[in-house]
């Protein structure tokens, strides 16, 4: 496996690489979702590169600080995986001097995790479709765990006619039902105990549609009085929004996301399940 650090290497790794080459991008601490989609890659492509970096444009800065990272634990997973490329590049060399370039999606962006955290998503669109132009991927793995990011992704594209196929991977979750995070490490034990309320709303909302409900302020308000029963969850929102364009419903006459952002502290959380 080959540890890369410069857009220079991994072009020239790439070059002639045997295809489809499978990217699979992550800021590391890499966990059991993230290995979910290097074994989905690994199983489609002959040539699988996972890109670890955190990605300055997509946080402020307290949460930029205290994100984890553990490089040593990420390359004993991808090498168990039988990755053949992991580019782990410093700052400079994704954001070289003069580095002056932005996309953003738009009104999809907006929403959601755009709406709670301006700049969020257009760092990850601008670093997504950085990597994209290095590595040249012919299909790129993203967890439907940031359901938001993923349709924005595609989005872009979509938009940019980028050639790249979009696979998105379900959430993998702990037995007690939190989805997998790296941010999990940085709950203490009676947060972590409290986290299991995210899932445990969700599934409230998801058992009031499936016993018919088609009203989206109900399946809010089931989802809500969940939480409010955990007095450290402090909920940022509550969404039920067409399941394509994110706009927020009324009714539910097709496919919907049900999704939220959750406060334990200071660890900011969020889920999501699709009703279909
Ligand atoms: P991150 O390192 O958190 O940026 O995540 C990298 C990729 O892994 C993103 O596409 C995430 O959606 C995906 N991912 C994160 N957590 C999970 C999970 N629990 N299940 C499936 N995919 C995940």
């Amino acid at each position: 496996m080959d540890v890369l650090r410069s857009r220079r290497e991994v072009r020239a790794a790439l070059a002639g690489a045997a295809r489809p080459i499978g990217l699979v991008p992550t800021m590391g601490a890499l966990h059991e979702g993230h290995r979910s989609l290097i074994t989905r890659a690994r199983s489609e492509c002959p040539t699988t590169v996972v890109w670890i970096f955190v990605n300055p444009r997509q946080f402020r800065a307290a949460d930029l600080a205290t994100y984890p990272r553990d490089e040593a634990a990420d390359l004993v997973m991808c090498r168990a995986e039988a990755v053949d490329v992991v580019f782990a590049p410093p700052v400079d060399e994704v954001y070289p001097a003069g580095f002056d370039t932005s996309v953003r999606v738009g009104s999809l962006a907006d929403r959601l995790e755009g709406a709670a955290r301006p700049g969020h998503l257009e760092g990850v669109t601008t670093v997504v479709a950085t990597l994209f132009g290095v590595v040249g991927p012919d299909r790129a793995y993203f967890g439907e765990k940031d359901a938001q990011q993923v349709r924005v992704v595609r989005r872009m594209i979509a938009d940019l006619a980028m050639p790249i196929e979009i696979v998105a991977c379900p959430t993998v979750r702990e037995p007690d039902g939190l989805a997998c995070s790296s941010r999990n490490g940085l709950l203490t034990a009676d947060q972590r105990a409290a986290a299991t309320v995210l899932y445990r709303a969700l599934v409230a909302g998801r058992d009031a549609w499936r016993d018919g409900e088609r009203s989206a302020d109900a399946l809010r308000s089931a989802v809500r009085a969940a939480l409010a029963a955990e007095p450290l969850a402090d909920v940022d929102y509550v969404s039920c929004a067409d399941d394509e364009t994110l706009v927020e419903l009324t009714t539910i006459e097709g496919p919907a996301l049900l999704s939220l952002a959750v406060r334990l502290g200071t660890v900011r959380l969020i889920d999501s399940l699709t009703l279909a």
